[in-house]
């Protein structure tokens, strides 16, 4: 969850196609981890067409722009960075090389037509449901000489029609994202996504098992299901009955060597018993979870179409609690959201009190064209926002260094992923997600051991290897 909606641009890697002449791929990617996801399955879909990673747009045939659209500037930085990519472009031209520009994503999804006419030099625009049509598409462009745009929501389901996920996603990792769900049907007062994702649809059972067998045969030791509503996931079981989301999480703990299950993001009128008793049931299961609440003022909670209250949502995580004692929890809040009042943002800090959260990610309400609260009356003043989302940052970072510090002097099992910053440093995560490193030979990565945690740090963990570990 770290990286979500961080606006830092994820490069993508990967392994050379052995099919057709080399090109060269660039993807910048924004935004949430199906985001990272689809970035990763878009270079699949080109290999096959002889594309490999590059690691700069000034080295790549084709360079897509996979973008978010969840709050304002989104469009502005996107037309900024292809005002770059643009010179890039023509000085590759002069050169005599061809560069396909493609954008990808919600932005792309939601303002493809104004894509084209701001920057006529693209030659893709693509929504998140086609990617699949990629390869078609490139042909295409490269025909017409003109702009191809492909923002429909297609009747075909894109996951039966991609390449399975070839092991660059997942190779010399031991973590994963594996897209389950997509779409979202519950059209929150504030939220772009049932508009540029479409309608909630959940891959079948099988194709999600077979990719996570890859994965796991791949060495992938970690895997995070994605989705927007992923514990409304109700997917086709191999009996044609529909799987919840308890019922496949129960399925992918049989894979052997697979340790760590995680899923996100939950919404909390999704989470029922099943789904809690699978968290009692199942160790792999992670003691951590994203449930987003975003506010503690039940008015607020029913204008933004929430459909639960605060005290529900206090309910359910007493539940989860009660089934898994060490269950850490991160959460999204909006402060603003239009007709926010003092009362109602104090009912919010409330809550977090209450509830205690191990991370959190705050915003400003920002109005999102076509959704009922952009046009909604009682918008909040800037400055408003600005004092209210400070005093709640304040309060979120405090019980996040609290709970860090909880960590302090235990042994925690640690899955080492890579080399540390510092020589002889090797670094992975904690089941609550902590970056934590530690000083220890190479050979250790992508073993899960047990780290007394010595310190604490900004934003990660210090610890030492038990004894017996170094040997191993
Ligand atoms: N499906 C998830 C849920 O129900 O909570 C959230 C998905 S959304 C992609 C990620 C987060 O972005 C939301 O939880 C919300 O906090 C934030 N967000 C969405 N729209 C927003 C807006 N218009 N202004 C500010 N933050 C927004
Ligand atoms: Fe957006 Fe609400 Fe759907 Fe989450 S549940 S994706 S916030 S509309």
């Amino acid at each position: 969850m770290g990286q979500r909606h961080s606006g830092a641009p994820a490069i993508m890697t990967g392994t050379p196609a052995n099919t057709s002449p080399a090109r060269g791929l660039h993807v910048i990617t924004w935004g949430c981890q199906m985001n990272v996801y689809d970035s990763a399955r878009m270079g699949d879909v080109l290999r096959p067409l002889g594309y490999q990673p590059v690691a700069t747009p000034d080295a790549a045939d084709m360079i897509i722009l996979n973008t978010c659209h969840i709050r304002d500037k989104a469009a502005e930085k996107v037309f900024s960075e292809l005002g770059r990519l643009r010179k890039i472009k023509e000085a590759r031209e002069t050169a005599g090389q061809q560069t396909i520009i493609a954008v990808a994503g919600c932005v792309a999804q939601a303002e493809g037509q104004e894509i084209l006419a701001r920057a006529p030099y693209v030659d893709i625009v693509l929504g998140p449901q086609t990617y699949h049509r990629l390869p078609e598409m490139v042909a295409r462009a490269a025909r017409a000489g003109g702009a191809v745009i492909e923002t429909d929501f297609p009747a075909e389901q894109k996951f039966d029609f991609l390449p399975e996920a070839e092991a660059p996603q997942t190779a010399g990792n031991y973590t994963a994202f594996l897209t389950i769900q997509e779409g979202c049907d519950k059209f929150c007062s504030f939220c772009v996504v049932p508009y540029t994702r479409g309608a909630e649809s959940s891959r079948p059972v099988l194709s999600v098992l077979a990719e996570a067998r890859r994965m796991v045969e791949s060495g992938v030791k970690d895997i995070s299901l994605l989705g927007q509503n992923v514990n409304a996931y109700h997917g086709e079981g191999p009996d044609g009955s529909t799987w919840g989301l308890a019922q496949l999480a129960y399925e992918l703990a049989k894979l052997p060597g697979l340790s760590r299950i995680r899923y996100m993001t939950s919404h909390p009128r999704d989470m029922d018993d099943a789904l809690i008793a699978a968290h009692r049931d199942l160790p792999q299961l992670m003691p951590f979870l994203h449930l987003p609440v975003q506010a503690g003022s039940d008015r607020i909670l029913r204008a933004m179409n929430r459909g639960h209250t605060a005290d529900e949502y206090r309910d359910i995580v007493r539940r989860l609690r009660e089934a898994r004692p060490d269950l850490a929890l991160s959460s999204d809040f909006i402060v603003g959201h239009p007709g926010e009042t003092d009362e109602d943002f104090e009912a919010t800090m409330q809550l977090v009190r209450d509830v205690g959260f191990a991370l959190a990610y705050s915003f400003k309400y920002s109005p999102r064209p076509g959704t009922p609260a952009a046009g909604a009356g009682m918008q909040v003043p800037e400055d408003v926002k600005d004092a209210r989302l400070q005093a709640l940052q304040a309060l979120l970072r405090e019980q996040q260094d609290a709970f860090n510090a909880t960590l302090v002097g235990k042994t925690i099992p640690v899955l080492f992923t890579s080399e540390g910053r510092k020589p002889g440093q090797i670094a992975g995560r904690s089941p609550w997600l902590q970056p934590v490193h530690v000083s220890g030979p190479k050979h250790l990565i992508g073993k899960e051991l047990p780290v007394r945690i010595v310190e604490r740090l900004t934003n990660s963990l210090s610890g030492v290897l038990e004894e017996e570990c170094v040997s191993a």
